[in-house]
């Protein structure tokens, strides 16, 4: 198992064989539908350390659900896996509970597990994923397939453009958390405490970009924190109206927008159950 160069441009089936496809997880929560994939990869022999593997995997998906809303979970975790990159993914017809922000069942779990010596691929991965997730009619063709072998057909296809410094689907929530865990290590606390915040903050900013991250550390150093949330189409750091058109785009989406006003990460607060 050797680390391949990034290619310019490749298709899921680059990283994804029928062999790594469930079409209907028998698991009904979620750290079982993990460890169900995590099996089908250990028996692939793409992995060798399935253990670690399900310990990190769930560490961070406790940190902030990979869910990433309309029905699609994308578990991963950074890890030398004895490989370049490991990828498995599985449909659930009952669908499984992932904690994911619109509140919806998972239906489609992609889990990836890559090498550090890997910067950027998953980033790529995530983008080119969401890209076609995105996509109703997509999603309608995966949960609508006959057999695994219609599933695999479905997601071989799924592109993903090495296009230059990245246009990547920025993970607004992640970046949320971010700012907690920083705010929280300005605390007093104990050794400890100090270290295991240090840790996941260093697991969330090792997934994002670099250009987003040291924006991120002006603002933080600056104004003290960097994130606002967005409610009902005001933002919650300036208290200014977000343009009409941001505040529905930014609905049900984990992409990142800056306020026009004050310059803060927007996140759309979760929405208020009605
Ligand atoms: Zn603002």
């Amino acid at each position: 198992m050797e680390t391949r160069p990034v290619p310019p441009a490749s298709r899921f089936s680059d990283y994804l064989a029928p062999s790594q496809v469930v079409y209907d997880l028998k698991s009904k929560d979620k750290v079982e539908a993990i460890e169900e994939l995590l099996d089908v990869l250990a028996k692939q022999k793409l992995i060798d350390n399935k253990k670690l593997l399900l310990t990190r995997i769930i560490d961070r998906e406790n940190l902030v659900s990979t869910a990433i809303g309309c029905g699609v979970a994308l578990p991963h975790a950074r890890v030398d896996a004895g490989g370049g990159i490991a990828v498995a993914a599985g449909r659930s017809e009952r669908g499984i509970d992932f904690d994911a922000h619109d509140g919806q069942k998972v239906h489609l779990i992609i889990l990836v597990v890559w090498n550090p010596s890997l910067p950027g691929l998953f980033n790529h991965l995530f983008a080119g994923l969401a890209r076609f997730l995105i996509r109703p009619e997509n999603r309608g063709r995966i949960l609508a397939a006959k057999d695994r072998a219609e599933l695999y057909d479905i997601l071989s296809k799924i592109e993903f453009r090495f296009v230059h410094e990245e246009k990547i689907v920025s993970r607004a929530r992640l970046l949320k958390k971010l700012q907690e865990l920083e705010l929280k290590k300005k605390r007093k606390g104990t050794k400890d405490q100090q270290k295991e915040l240090q840790k996941q903050a260093a697991m969330i900013r090792e997934e994002l970009d670099r250009d987003l991250l040291s924006r991120f550390d002006r603002l933080m150093e600056r104004y003290g924190f960097a994130v606002a949330d967005a409610v009902d189409g005001v933002c919650q750091g300036c208290n200014i109206n977000i343009s009409t058109q941001m505040d529905s785009a930014m609905e049900d989406s984990n992409d990142i927008y800056v306020c026009e006003n004050c310059g803060k990460y927007l996140v759309s607060a979760r929405k208020k159950k009605k």
